[in-house]
């Protein structure tokens, strides 16, 4: 990486002297490609996407912990093998549509890298702290990109972390001394509504622009959750909670507002929950909350359970 970096800077230099410096740099990006090939294989590097499904179950004070205030979470691979025998009932196969919505946030990417085995590419319809704001137009849009004659699983929810000392609400991140905070969305929105809730802070008018629409969504989405989260004995275990509660109650307004989208008997389910990430070389989790299945009229046909 030093290698590479140095050679945009020599570029700038002699031409001869650019022209060492690049091939070797060529040479450093050819021994980069087969490491990371071979890095890929072996879930190198902290990437949980690339190595998906292939890290351990979580291990000490984190498992201790996931157990402990997230009982019932399962381990993703766990989560879509479960997920997938339960919707076969409903014929989902190689002509259903996986839509999700999950924070911006990169370490949230392995969970759709496992979904994606079973049900190929998602369809995106998160935002920030993995509320779905794309709404009820990516929503309508996903639904016109169902394969004939299938259905859709729509899986969405907030992320915490839960580091390697089992605390909650940050992680270890790849390359970095320091984790922060996991999800920074949302423990930015969980310090507007507490100032809020106290008197300091002027509860914020919706954006007049687009310029941090969704964070300033995000703080006046878990507002009415602002008392709940003040009484809480462990805030950072309540704020998973709180938001999925917020997010719920939107996916289900933006599913049965669209529902009509999906066409002829497909199927609409839809699984809400919590992510939970881990330190690299650990598999990520999953708490489902609710699993539910609608048909394209927007009635709930079914509560599926894993
Ligand atoms: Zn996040």
């Amino acid at each position: 990486v030093g290698t590479i970096a140095l050679a945009t800077t020599g570029a700038a230099g002699p031409a001869h002297a650019a022209k060492a410096v690049v091939e070797k740099a060529s040479d450093t990006k050819k021994f980069v490609g087969a490491a990371f090939a071979i890095g890929a294989v072996a879930g190198l590097f902290g990437s949980k996407t690339l190595g998906a499904g292939t890290e351990g179950l979580a291990t000490g004070a984190t498992i201790t912990k996931i157990n402990e205030v997230f009982p019932g979470a399962l381990p993703n691979k766990s989560l879509v093998s479960k997920a997938t025998k339960a919707l076969k009932k409903y014929d989902y196969g190689s002509d259903s549509l996986i839509a999700t919505s999950f924070c911006a946030d990169e370490v949230n990417r392995c969970l759709e890298a496992e979904l994606g085995k079973v049900f190929t590419d998602n369809f995106s319809m998160g935002g920030l702290a993995g509320f779905p704001f794309g709404g009820v137009t990516s929503f309508g849009a996903m639904a016109a990109h169902i394969p004939d004659g299938g259905s859709c699983l729509v899986v969405f929810g907030p992320h915490v972390g839960v580091d390697s000392a089992g605390s909650v609400g940050t992680v270890e991140r790849r390359g970095r001394a320091n984790g922060g905070a996991c999800c920074g969305s949302a423990v930015a929105a969980s310090g507007y509504v507490a100032s809020v809730l106290s008197g300091d802070t002027e509860k914020a008018k919706p954006p007049a622009d687009a310029l941090d629409a969704q964070q300033s969504f995000v703080g006046s989405l878990l507002l009415p959750h602002a008392a709940r989260l003040d009484k809480a004995s462990d805030k950072m275990v309540e704020l998973p909670y709180a938001l999925y509660d917020a997010q719920k109650e939107m996916m289900t307004d933006v599913v049965t507002s669209a529902a009509g989208a999906v066409a002829g008997s497909g199927k609409i389910a839809v699984m809400g929950g919590i992510q939970i990430n881990t330190p690299p070389g650990q598999s990520d989790y999953y708490l489902p909350l609710s699993f539910e299945v609608y048909d394209n009229t927007g009635t709930k046909i079914e509560d599926l359970t894993l």
